[in-house]
């Protein structure tokens, strides 16, 4: 997956990531279920999935509490309400509710069917403390457009994760169906009902469909077939507007992943928000084998949308890499309700943001000093996070404090992890190995059916390549030693300088070092992954504190909004008190005012870089 932190206007309105498609055996029964989108009630849909027999006297239906790409408990069980049990008969059986995402069937072997409503966590993001993420999360607007994230409607049955389902999901005659599912013509004349199969619960969920007006196109991109679909409440942005800019990054991708083997279907599901109180708040995408779902706001001007659109279309995308290709046995067996975290999301989210920015570098797409430039973002950003943090421990640790809160540095400094292996490499190799070689080994050897052992990857990289990186993941990796890049970076000819500049207290140029809650805007927090100004350092604010008090005014955004104004005329001498909640800890920071400023950092290319130097760039930023 990937967040954008999209600031749509300089005032304080904040806001907050292929299978194989063969046909099911006739030997094998499928888990029946149904979908109906037409006879929408209350906002919910009605879902019924027939197990078929039961051998056992009890079983369990389970709604997953977290999902592959997410790394958050989001208890998608919340959002089902009145799950009935019937007999052959159509009569109730006893269901009893265990927690939140699990219901226990007592009387199994008498059960033919459950069914069950399903309410949207769009509608409820700016009422819970986290919500779903939006990318993972589900709509229902009657009529007008259906975001299905499967695991947000269908379950599944204890010890039947790995039976094929078939779906039939019966539609509006006027919306669309977008989805890398599988289709199946069932020769029904039932105008505006589908029926789609997988060969597992992971293929449903791993399939997200969305029903909206039609507004797709579907382009070639060498071997594989893309559709693009958009869901435009006003119907102003047309799927072809964004074609263009998305076949050539596409294109580009697919140069630069070479044969590394890929899908031969990818389908790209953007669905804007209209940022009302009940639509979609998180913004970005989420990562699947054949597809990803992005949200944006339908506000943000074209040329931005594009913008975002290529950056996280391209992480998306390489996503096909890892771990959607090479992953451990605790993503192959993924377990959606009580599961177990891999130690390698220095590789899952930072190799695939990594080559988000590499290929467009490699193929031409920006300039070098654009590629130094976003290199500089990422180390900037990074020092807004615990860089004493190992990032094995944090990925294994990463659904609980204090890992969770440092999760987003797996794009920022998991990048640069990336960035320096690669040039070690590169020097090692004499131009000739980087990551992306390295990448294409491990393809070679593990796939969609063939997990790696996750203690065993790092060792297993180090033999593939040289003793010489065994330093560099035990003491960056796996240990907690902040990574000198300056000395990665002049191995490439570049320095990283920087220079205290003058800056304003609240705002790094036009972006606000605050932000509000989506979920309660009077709650006004201290963003993290962003290296904090002198004022708040000096203070001893942190990334993520909750700001309460300003010198005796509490805060609320339109508190905030009143002091962020007047800080423009603070003199250094003010006096400050700001009480923050950090962890649920209240704190008084104490100090002056004095004269905010902020690090700038830059790379500069060396000037006279000696054969050796320029002839190692160059592999890095063109073989
Ligand atoms: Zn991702």
């Amino acid at each position: 997956m990937i967040r954008k932190f999209l600031i749509l206007s300089p005032v304080l309105l904040l806001l907050g990531c292929g299978a194989s498609q063969t046909l099911v055996s006739a030997e094998s029964q499928p888990i029946a279920v149904s979908i109906d989108l037409v006879e929408v009630q209350d906002d919910r849909v009605s879902v019924t999935i027939d197990p078929g027999v039961f051998s056992e006297n009890e079983t369990y239906f389970y709604i997953p509490k977290i999902v592959p790409g997410t790394y958050s408990e989001d208890n998608y069980g919340k959002y089902i309400d009145g799950l009935t049990a019937y007999d052959y008969d159509g009569s109730i059986l006893p269901v009893n509710k265990v927690d939140d995402n699990s219901w226990l069937l007592t009387n199994a072997q008498k059960v033919d069917k459950i069914s069950y409503f399903v309410n949207d966590t769009f509608d409820t993001e700016t009422e819970v403390e986290e919500p779903v993420f939006s990318p993972a999360g589900t709509n229902i607007l009657k009529d007008e457009n259906f975001l299905l994230n499967l695991h947000g409607f269908v379950g599944y049955f204890k010890g039947l994760k790995e039976t094929p389902y078939t779906l039939t999901i019966r539609a509006p005659a006027s919306l669309e169906a977008s989805t890398s599912l599988q289709r199946i013509n069932t020769g029904s004349s039932n105008k505006g009902e589908n029926t789609y199969v997988a060969n597992r619960y992971f293929e449903v969920i791993d399939n997200p469909i969305l029903y909206a007006q039609p507004n797709s196109v579907t382009f070639q991109i060498k071997d594989i077939s893309v559709t693009l679909s958009v869901y435009s409440p006003d119907g102003s942005l047309k799927a072809k507007d964004l074609q263009p800019k998305m076949e050539t990054m596409m294109l580009a991708q697919k140069n630069f992943l070479g044969d590394i083997n890929g899908t031969k279907q990818y389908t790209i599901l953007l669905y804007l928000s209209q940022l009302s109180a009940t639509d979609a708040t998180g913004f970005g995408a989420l990562e699947h084998h054949s597809s990803t779902v992005v949200v944006f706001p339908q506000q943000i001007p074209r040329e931005t949308l594009e913008e975002s659109m290529v950056d996280v279309v391209s992480h998306e995308f390489f996503h096909i890499v890892t771990p959607l290709s090479v992953h451990s046995r605790e993503i192959q067996y993924f377990d959606f309700n009580e599961p177990k975290m891999s130690m390698h999301l220095w590789m899952y989210e930072g190799t695939t943001e990594y080559f988000s920015m590499l290929f467009q570098i490699q193929q031409g797409l920006i300039s070098e000093a654009e590629f130094y430039s976003r290199i500089m973002d990422k180390i900037s950003n990074s020092k807004g996070y615990e860089d004493t943090m190992s990032f094995t421990t944090m990925s294994k640790n990463i659904l609980v404090e204090p890992y969770k809160s440092n999760y987003a540095n797996v794009y920022e400094k998991g990048t640069l992890i990336n960035m320096c292996l690669d040039i070690l490499l590169r020097e090692l190799s004499g131009g000739e190995k980087g990551v992306r070689w390295l990448m294409k080994e491990l393809s070679n050897k593990y796939d969609v059916n063939t997990p790696f052992n996750d203690p065993d990857l790092i060792d297993e990289i180090i033999s593939m390549t040289y003793p010489d990186i065994s330093d560099f993941f035990a003491q960056h990796v796996i240990g907690n030693e902040p990574i000198p890049y300056d000395q990665y970076l002049k191995k490439v000819g570049l320095e990283v300088t920087f220079a205290e500049q003058p800056g304003t207290y609240f705002y790094l140029g036009q972006e606000p070092y605050i932000d509000a809650n989506p979920a309660n805007l009077d709650a006004i927090f201290i963003r993290k992954g962003m290296e904090l100004n002198s004022f708040f350092k000096d203070l001893g604010a942190k990334g993520g504190d909750i700001i309460k008090n300003i010198n005796g005014t509490d805060i609320t955004l339109e508190s905030m909004r009143g002091i962020v104004g007047q800080s423009f005329g603070w003199d250094a001498d003010k006096e400050i008190s700001m009480r923050v909640d950090r962890n649920g800890k209240l704190l008084e920071l104490k100090g002056k005012a004095g004269t905010p400023t902020y690090k700038e950092r830059s790379l500069d290319v060396e000037e006279t870089p000696s054969a050796a130097v320029l002839a190692l760039r160059e592999a890095w930023l063109k073989k």
